[in-house]
């Protein structure tokens, strides 16, 4: 067993949150017991090194905040103590999350509240700031920064305008704001002059969306894996992406504390198992949010869609078919 056991390390390309959760929880990995090598006994974890191509957290001038609405025990899970006890200082603001947190939605033109949509106990959280707190004690090659805006004056604010649009997304430079402020000019306040306030010469992004219905993959004999985005990519408007990555982390670490032994072979059974709950998940996620997008684009569907409907729960299919049982 220690010859094998000595075989096993784990490299991670791409230090977002699921590259550095899956870190996470390799380091929670138990040592297996070893009767011929004291120094294994002493080695807790996997051995993980994570390679991340961007030179720093700040190196890309883009940042973003999301929510964690359904994620929160397996993120608990993911992380050591010292971790989830600073969990709400990677947050936007310093808000307690609490049973009445609500995701108000209003109406762009005539400013009325259409909805509030329950999601008790969510943490709304940095990008980066997240990024940063979940790197920590891990063996990272390339991320290093210091990041912090404590004065509310000086913090950034997202903005995310969107829209369908059959042409490609085409305007850079200071034509996105122009552009945004041009599509304000029918919305109520304080909508429209909070984007007209916007500085000229601000830096902004226009994309379009994409996604990617997961399907199994050839995982090489157990030695390539995917988690988070890179297996199921998905539009944002229900916020499923960051919560689903957590859950692959989480689902890894159950298949590796069932590891009978710290193997190459183990590995790769695990891994398997792993994939079969990560890829159905995916599928049902990344279809469900695209749905959601493009009904919520649409004033004859929007009320109906996943995220007026249901809001932020994971399983749809599960709240549909608990509305049509009532109906
Ligand atoms: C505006 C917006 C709002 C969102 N809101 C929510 C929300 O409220 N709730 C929610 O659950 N989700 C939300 N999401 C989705 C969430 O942000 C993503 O699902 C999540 O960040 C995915 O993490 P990841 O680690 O899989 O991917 P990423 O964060 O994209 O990380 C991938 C990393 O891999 C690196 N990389 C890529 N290629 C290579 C390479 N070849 N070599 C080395 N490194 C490489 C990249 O530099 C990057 O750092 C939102 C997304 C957006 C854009």
């Amino acid at each position: 067993m220690t010859q094998l056991d000595a075989k096993i390390r784990v490299m991670v390309i791409g230090g977002g949150c699921a590259g550095l959760l899956i870190a996470q929880v390799l380091k929670k990995v138990r040592p297996v017991r070893c009767q011929t090598d004291l120094r294994l006994m002493v080695q807790a974890g996997i051995p993980c090194t994570v390679f991340e191509q961007a030179s720093s957290i700040d190196a890309r001038p883009r940042d973003w905040n999301f929510a964690i609405y359904w994620a929160q025990s397996p993120l608990e899970q993911c992380l050591p103590e010292d971790i989830n006890n600073l969990l709400l200082t990677a947050q936007v603001d310093n808000h307690v999350p609490n049973a009445k947190d609500a995701i108000p939605v209003f109406h762009g033109e005539t400013g009325e509240k259409i909805k509030e949509i329950p999601a008790p106990y969510s943490l709304r959280l940095g990008k980066k700031k997240f990024t940063r707190l979940i790197s920590r004690g891990l063996d990272i090659q390339g991320i290093l920064d210091s990041y912090d805006k404590p004065d509310i004056a000086h913090w950034d604010w997202m903005l995310i305008p969107t829209w369908i649009q059959e042409e490609p997304a085409t305007l850079s430079g200071s034509a996105i704001i122009e552009d945004m402020k041009r599509r304000a000019q029918s919305f109520a306040d304080p909508y429209k002059t909070i984007i007209q306030a916007i500085p000229d010469g601000t830096k902004a992004w226009h994309n379009r969306l994409s996604y990617w219905p997961t399907q199994p993959w050839d995982n090489l004999d157990g030695r390539v894996t995917l988690a988070g985005d890179a297996a199921h990519p998905m539009t944002f408007h229900r916020g499923q992406g960051l919560n689903n990555a957590i859950h692959d982390a989480a689902t890894l670490l159950q298949q590796l504390l069932a590891m009978p032994e710290k193997t190459p072979e183990a590995l790769a059974a695990a891994v398997l198992e792993y994939e079969k709950e990560v890829w159905q998940r995916g599928k049902a996620a990344v279809e469900s949010s695209a749905q959601n997008t493009l009904m919520v684009h649409d004033w004859a569907k929007m009320a109906d869609s996943p995220l007026l409907k249901f809001g932020t729960v994971q399983k749809v299919e599960i709240q549909q078919n608990k509305a049509e049982a009532v109906s």
